[in-house]
């Protein structure tokens, strides 16, 4: 694979995109890799805008673009998490069988847990998620008194899970980034504290991406507790059934229903629509589930060892990547949540040898200045300089990655009164500006 950037020490950064992928490998037809994993419009068109290449199913090389977009992601999520008093640490993927057999989940895990065996012949597996290691963690802390909690950690590292059909690109992986955070609280009341200011916190990070997302009452799965709620993007090719009230706000993932379920069971007078989600995230309360196995207790206010109360909560990381770019994107152009693009302006220099070959110094001298007059563009600038290419190819890249902003350096910006072509994604809209104009609208 060519490399899709060369680095530039130019202050303001700009970007170079030199060679993006070959388009031979930007297809996303039958591929063998893939094995006849199921295929859906973000798969598509992150694959085709040489965001993703497949590596074997249910595993995606994150090609530069993505790991932008995706550290601009784990900032946000890294933000909302300490705002609710989360601290963040990283825990081992390889994790001993032993831990996962006193929790029982060992066996109960089935084929989903990726497992391997040391060389002395230990069983370990290749964590799909933490609670056994987490408690532990704390359990070893004998001197965990009552003043430090609530006490929240949360990792965003890679799990692992051996779906049994890996698909629709990021959204099903078997590798896949995850955010997972734990709570441990001095008593139930405290918890379900935590469990609501943690809620809270998915709500204002899915409401600053501008995604719409319901919150429903969920099932505990295989992780246990007794109250769980998923957070789902309504899309069409959601795995998650979902039934919404027509006249109040309860909203549930079928599973927790009894299949004759029509009227909701809080107003009693609603009738419960259908329709279709992405789980994004999910939120459980434990109880003392983990820490009565583990013994993770504090020391109260009489000095005497209680077991915690337990919270845990999950986003897919990768999955709100790829989840946001299905919900938002046209048939054939990416459109990012702001707050995610890779790069918010890419300017496009005049084809080499073209009439208006002259405008490329005029090109660069645009990127640095709207880097260095506009701080919220700084290292947000790229320049196409594939200029052995026609400005209509690249312009079509351009708007298939769906940079908010696209700049075309061409014949106008040699005239006595230089303009721009600007094209604003996300409205649709080509705008002619000068310079001046150009900095008013970005
Ligand atoms: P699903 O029902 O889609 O299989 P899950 O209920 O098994 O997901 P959780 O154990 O609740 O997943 O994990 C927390 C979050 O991790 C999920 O809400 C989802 O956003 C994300 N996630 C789970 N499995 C995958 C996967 N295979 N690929 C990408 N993200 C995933
Ligand atoms: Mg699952
Ligand atoms: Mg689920
Ligand atoms: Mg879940």
């Amino acid at each position: 694979l060519a490399l899709l950037q060369r680095t530039h020490s130019s202050s303001p950064p700009v970007f170079p995109l030199a060679s993006p992928l070959p388009s031979n490998l930007r297809d996303v037809g039958p591929d063998s890799r893939l094995q006849g994993e199921q295929t859906c419009k973000s798969q598509r068109l992150m694959q085709q805008a040489g965001l993703i290449y497949p590596s074997n199913p249910g595993c995606y090389y994150y090609l530069p673009a993505t790991v932008r977009a995706m550290e601009k992601l784990v900032c946000l999520i890294d933000e909302e998490m300490q705002a609710v008093g989360g601290q963040k640490l990283d825990m081992p993927s390889l994790c001993s069988a032993e831990l996962w057999r006193t929790s029982g989940r060992w066996e109960l895990m089935g084929k989903e847990l990726f497992r391997l065996k040391d060389r002395h012949g230990a069983d370990f597996c290749l964590s799909p998620t933490h609670e056994e290691a987490v408690t532990a963690l704390v359990s070893h802390q004998t001197t965990l008194s009552h003043r430090q909690l609530p006490l929240l950690l949360y990792q965003i590292t890679r799990k692992f899970r051996d779906e049994p059909k890996p698909k629709f690109g990021l959204l099903r992986g078997r590798e896949f980034y995850m955010k997972d955070m734990y709570s441990f609280d001095v008593s139930e009341e405290a918890a379900f504290q935590t469990y609501e200011s943690v809620c809270e916190a998915y709500r204002r990070l899915f409401s600053r991406l501008g995604l719409r997302c319901v919150k429903v009452q969920a099932d505990t799965g295989n992780i246990g507790g007794t109250l769980s709620h998923e957070f789902q993007l309504p899309a069409d090719i959601g795995e998650d059934k979902l039934l919404l009230c027509g006249s109040c706000s309860f909203s549930a993932n079928v599973e927790t229903l009894p299949s004759d379920q029509t009227h909701c069971p809080k107003c009693k007078t609603g009738t419960l629509a259908q329709s279709k989600g992405i789980e994004v995230g999910h939120t459980f309360y434990l109880g003392k589930k983990y820490s009565e196995m583990f013994n993770a207790s504090f020391s109260n206010t009489q000095n005497k060892a209680t077991v915690t109360e337990m919270g845990c909560y999950g986003l897919g990381v990768t999955r709100i990547l790829a989840a946001a770019v299905e919900v938002l994107s046209t048939d054939d152009e990416i459109r990012w949540p702001d707050l995610l693009a890779p790069y918010q302006v890419c300017i496009l220099p005049p084809k080499k040898g073209s009439k208006a070959d002259e405008a490329s110094s005029i090109a660069e001298d645009l990127a640095h200045s709207l880097g260095g007059t506009l701080p919220r563009l700084k290292g947000e600038v790229v320049m196409d300089d594939r200029t052995h290419m026609t400005i209509g190819k690249r312009l079509k890249d351009a708007k298939r990655l769906g940079y908010p902003y696209v700049i075309v350096v061409g014949q106008g910006a040699l005239e006595e009164q230089p303009k721009f072509e600007v094209i604003c994604q996300k409205h649709g809209e080509t705008l002619f500006l000068s310079k001046d104009g150009l900095l008013d609208l970005l």
